[in-house]
């Protein structure tokens, strides 16, 4: 083959390779893990190239070795039920990363405050919760990101953000981008519990047990409604989880 056309087919095979990369990543958001998901950092970085402030590969393994297990819970802070989930968390010695929305945070300043001070770590979740925002533009994408950001950063002084977590799992390759230019590492998750539906305190406790086997990070929320079946799943796991010998710890950032 001549040099020339060598090289362009050598270039089109390369440009196929990172494409199927980056959909294998983006493509493994809602369901199991996939190596290639999680796969870590290079331990030499190339002087040469400007490095992410942090990965931008998706996030769901405990930053500390062991039986671990990273408790997120999403969409608030909301009034009536955030101050009950840190009561619980307080009461088992848990600690977990709140996703918040911006405006709840915005709304709520003291309660994101209170996270912040029991030592919880913080994730923004967009500004709109838009599950589709994976079909919009990229520049729609940095508008939900970064002022989501902003107003978590508004509301709680300026606490560290080090996670974000598309709404639904929406992640695209320019969204995790977007995050880790802006010091946060996207947030996946292991354990569905499917709280939201409410699908009765013995379900998700069932959920949390069976799917814990694939990893340590378990999906829960404070906002969005009723949460009176996920405080009370919480009361059962947060001493089972201690009983069976798992650590509370946080995701790698
Ligand atoms: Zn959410």
């Amino acid at each position: 083959m001549p040099r020339r056309r060598r090289r362009a087919a050598l270039q089109v095979l390369a440009l196929g390779l990172a494409a199927a990369t980056m959909l294998g990543v983006a493509g493994a958001v809602d369901g199991a893990p996939s190596p290639s998901a999680t796969t870590e950092p290079a331990s030499a970085p190339n002087r040469d190239l400007p490095t992410p402030l942090v990965d931008m590969t998706i996030s769901r393994r405990s930053e500390d070795p062991g039986r671990t297990v990273n408790l997120t819970i999403d969409d608030g802070p909301d009034p009536q039920w955030t101050p009950r989930f840190l009561d619980v968390l307080a009461r088992n010695g848990a600690k977990a990363v709140f996703c918040m929305l911006g405006p709840n945070a915005e709304a709520h300043p003291g309660l994101a405050r209170q996270v912040v001070a029991a030592g919880h770590r913080l994730c923004d979740h967009s500004v709109s919760h838009d599950t589709a925002m994976d079909h919009k533009d990229v520049a729609y994408q940095q508008q939900e990101i970064v002022d989501g950001l902003r107003m978590i950063q508004d509301a709680t002084g300026g606490a560290p953000v080090p996670y974000y977590r598309a709404p639904g799992g929406a992640f695209t390759p320019e969204s995790r981008q977007i995050a880790a230019a802006h010091g946060m590492r996207p947030l996946g998750w292991n354990v569905d519990t499917r709280d939201f539906e409410r699908p009765g305190v013995e379900k998700i406790l069932e959920t949390t047990r069976e799917q814990l086997r694939i990893g340590p990070t378990v999906l829960l929320h404070d906002g969005g409604g009723n949460r009176t079946q996920t405080l009370q799943a919480l009361e059962q796991l947060l001493p089972w989880l201690k009983a069976e010998g798992y650590t509370f710890s946080f995701p790698q950032q």
